[in-house]
């Protein structure tokens, strides 16, 4: 299952901000930030994506 709406957090400086899987841009205080994570040989895996634009871009790639 896809869960497009979790949340990072809010202590994640720009040194541990992830990037945007589509544009590799840091995601940090991105008010359009998405979060998909999914279960991959039992282990959470987790993409960020700056907005919604990026994360459709990706989901075109899988
Ligand atoms: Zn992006």
């Amino acid at each position: 299952m896809v869960d497009p709406t979790s949340d990072i957090g809010e202590d994640v400086s720009e040194d541990d901000a992830p990037a945007c899987e589509t544009c590799g841009d840091v995601v940090v205080d991105e008010p359009d930030h998405r979060v998909v994570t999914w279960i991959e040989d039992a282990q959470v895996q987790s993409a960020h994506f700056c907005n919604g634009s990026c994360r459709t871009d990706w989901d075109g790639d899988r």
